[in-house]
């Protein structure tokens, strides 16, 4: 039997070209493999504002963008998280076995409530997002969750519920690895190569889109923050901006930045540039064509329907044996 993964991504914002390498290519190379869920985390948007048009526009673009990267919607179960109404079932029946020390501890909600403007009112969803994205974990019962570094503090939050719920309730969850990542690709800001590219940046110029056109990706790169040397080596602690366009460049082109450091010898910054936006356009071009037929298609409902159904099958049978388990039916 194939092992069964699950993973996510949020949609506060457009999808990223980190989002793509980071994530999205691999689950195309890897849905043969794996029973693959994916689900669009619209109910961990929330957790902090959003525009609830925008909202849905995103969570429905990125949706579309993840079957015109080559998502296969036959063997995977994609789906809308809000459309599984066990997510948030359980996320609430946990979040009653959670103390808030362990939800303090997060540095996550640390991190994003301190950039908050108004510290009196942090959403508390903000708060409870991990015993969310335990739920959205532990209703499917994978084998395998593959997060980034920054994610790894909630999974082991997962790991720790299942276990107290067991001990507690009699055996329900299946406890999930520790620690699952396969990659440990890091695409960073374009105007400030210290941070990760995020798709909620405030600066365009500092992240690409999917969906960029040629002549904006051209730009972008162009401006791309480096240094004076300009000399193309990858040393990405003295020089983290021309070694993230290596990176970009390197994955591109399924090889290392070490590998490849050859093809720049002797050449200047602009060279360089020029190389990596074409080869990001090449990538691109024929996504975004796939994503303008499934727009024009609308296939993409029936396609999140179907989903939706597959998951909740799933999902459905596990909040109800936990709502048991706790005495609720
Ligand atoms: P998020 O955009 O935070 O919802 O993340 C969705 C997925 O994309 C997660 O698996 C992240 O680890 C991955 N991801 C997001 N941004 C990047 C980035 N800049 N580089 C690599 N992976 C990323």
């Amino acid at each position: 039997m194939k092992k069964r993964m699950i993973t996510g991504i949020t949609p506060s914002g457009k999808m990223t070209l980190g989002n793509y390498l980071g994530v999205v290519k691999n689950l195309i190379d890897w849905q043969d493999e794996y029973d693959l869920f994916v689900f669009i985390a619209n109910l961990h948007a929330i957790t902090l504002p959003q525009n609830p048009k925008q909202l849905k526009q995103n969570t429905e673009e990125i949706a579309a963008l993840y079957l015109a990267a080559g998502l296969n919607p036959e063997n995977v179960v994609i789906f809308k998280q809000s459309e599984v109404p066990a997510h948030s079932e359980l996320g609430w029946l946990l979040n009653t076995q959670t103390s808030m020390g362990e939800l303090s501890r997060m540095t996550q909600f640390k991190d994003k409530s301190q950039k908050l403007a108004n510290k009196s009112s942090i959403p508390a969803g903000l708060f409870n997002y991990p015993t969310l994205m335990a739920a959205d974990i532990l209703l499917y019962e994978p084998d395998f969750v593959p997060v980034g570094v920054d994610q790894k503090q909630h999974v082991e939050l997962a790991r720790d519920l299942a276990l107290r719920f067991n001990n507690k309730y009699g055996e329900n969850f299946k406890v999930p690895e520790p620690l699952l990542t396969k990659n440990k690709i890091k695409i960073m800001d374009l105007q400030d190569p210290t941070k990760k590219m995020s798709k909620s940046s405030l600066n365009p110029k500092a992240v690409l889109y999917i969906l960029d056109e040629p002549a904006i990706i051209r730009k972008k790169i162009a401006s791309a923050l480096t240094d004076s040397e300009n000399v193309v080596r990858y040393d990405p602690e003295n020089k983290p901006g021309v070694s993230n366009l290596m990176t970009i460049y390197a994955l591109l082109k399924n090889t290392t930045p070490e590998n490849i450091e050859h093809l720049w010898e002797g050449k200047n910054y602009k060279d360089f540039k020029d190389d990596v936006a074409e080869e990001i356009i090449a990538i691109l071009e024929p996504i975004q064509k796939n994503y303008q037929e499934i727009k024009r298609s609308g296939k993409l409902e029936t396609i999140l329907n179907e989903g939706a159904l597959r998951a909740n099958r799933v999902a459905q049978k596990k909040v109800t044996k936990t709502r048991k388990k706790m005495g609720l039916n």
